[in-house]
């Protein structure tokens, strides 16, 4: 489903990872960028980022393991 929003905010693209949605990064470069912002903004530990098992994208893991 594809939403059309007008205030010109930028929706990311998701996908369904099991049970989740996830956001996904159309370049391995774009999804680690996004990786770096959320671990500055949060100071949260790096994430991962992995190449989708269901199509040609890249997303976010936070390593809870
Ligand atoms: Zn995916």
């Amino acid at each position: 489903m594809r939403k059309q929003i007008r205030t010109g905010i930028y929706e990311p693209k998701r996908c369904w990872v099991g049970e989740t949605q996830k956001i996904s990064y159309d370049t391995r470069e774009e999804a680690e960028v996004a990786a770096k912002v959320a671990a500055y903004d949060h100071g949260a530990p790096a994430l991962s980022v992995y190449k989708c098992e269901y199509g040609d994208h890249w997303h976010l893991s936070s390593k809870t393991n």
